[in-house]
């Protein structure tokens, strides 16, 4: 496994990551979500990531990821969790309010079993509270030593632009990580989140790096889901429903054939495809089996080369 440094940040991660969204805490039993995070950490992962409405219920993988990380020195690995979705129906459940944040760092501290959080990110911008308060919030968590680093998941560009120039016009601690979406079929973030958060010194975890699983060829045109899969799991397949369109199906089929020639897997060539990225400092995938753990590991450390991904543009084209 590599590590890469996060931003211009001194945090050292792993280029895989691991996360907990729609597995651990809910569809995939306890026992199997353990093995898979202990499978990840032998293999070299360092980063683990979780949110407070991860699971069935609010703080649920959390729990999971405590008793999966439990028998690890504290200090060999960063736990990162994140809030802003709704964790009740109350009016602050919610948001990016100083009551919330702090409501749900506490919370999400004693579900983790931590005495600190690495990374915690605000989970998307929040219209309804004014930022400098959320800022001030984060900060003062820093201080306090509750939180390590502050990041923010799915910020408009011209947000984060306005988070980071507040946070330097008020001297606050900055952003480290930016956790946005990223594959090879939804690249937003090439136009201007990359390059204000590489000029802000914000590293980017991108999640989703196999399209929920897409982009390991095993859907494919006509057929089935394979029993097991997110696509065949209720509960969880609404996340992929209008994904799964023949011409994504046909691109997958012509991108795998490419990993056949670079004698990789598709697993492989999509998070090496991410990695190609300076700026991204760990891919992060998930996992419902500790078999598809070793083999994504495997795309740590690989450099694609000029062909190959001129070809691969001319699919993605
Ligand atoms: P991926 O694109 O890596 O998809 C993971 C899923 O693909 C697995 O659960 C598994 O599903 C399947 N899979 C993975 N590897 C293989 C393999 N080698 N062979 C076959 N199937 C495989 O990422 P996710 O969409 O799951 O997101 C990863 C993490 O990112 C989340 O856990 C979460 O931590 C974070 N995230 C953050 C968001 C945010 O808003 N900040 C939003 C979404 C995710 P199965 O076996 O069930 O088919």
């Amino acid at each position: 496994m590599e590590y890469r440094r996060l931003g211009k940040s001194g945090l050292k991660v792993s280029e895989i990551a691991l996360g907990s969204w729609l597995t651990y805490g809910t569809v995939t039993e306890k026992e199997r979500a353990i093995a898979c995070v202990k499978q990840a950490y032998e293999l070299g992962i360092n980063h683990f990531d979780c949110a407070n409405v991860y699971g069935a219920q609010p703080h649920a993988a959390e729990e999971v990821m405590q008793e999966a990380l439990k028998p690890y020195a504290r200090d060999s690995y960063v736990i990162t969790t994140k809030a802003f979705w709704p964790v009740g129906d109350g009016p602050n459940d919610r948001g990016l309010s100083r009551k919330h944040i702090m409501a749900q760092v506490e919370k999400s501290l004693k579900a983790l079993g931590v005495d600190y959080i690495d990374i915690f990110y605000f989970h998307r911008f929040d219209p309804d509270t004014d930022l400098e308060e959320s800022l001030r919030a984060l900060d003062d968590l820093i201080t306090q030593g509750k939180v390590l680093y502050g990041g923010l998941s799915e910020w408009p560009a011209d947000k984060i632009a306005a988070g980071v120039s507040l946070q330097k016009e008020l001297q606050l601690h900055k952003f480290a990580a930016s956790q946005p979406i990223y594959n090879m079929f939804e690249r937003y973030i090439e136009q201007a989140v990359i390059p204000i958060c590489e000029d802000a010194g914000i590293g980017q975890v991108v999640f989703s790096p196999l399209a929920q699983g897409v982009l390991t060829g095993k859907y494919r045109k006509g057929a089935q889901a394979p029993e097991g899969s997110r696509a065949a799991t209720p509960g969880v397949n609404r996340f992929l429903e209008g994904r799964l369109t023949e011409d994504v199906l046909d691109k997958v089929e012509q991108l795998s054939a490419i990993a056949t020639k670079a004698e990789l897997s598709l697993p492989q060539l999509a998070l090496a495809w991410v990695l190609r990225q300076p700026n991204v400092a760990s891919a992060l995938i998930g996992a419902s089996r500790p078999e598809q753990v070793v083999e994504n590991v495997k795309a740590s450390g690989i450099t694609l080369n000029e062909d190959i991904l001129h070809d691969i543009e001319a699919v993605l084209a």
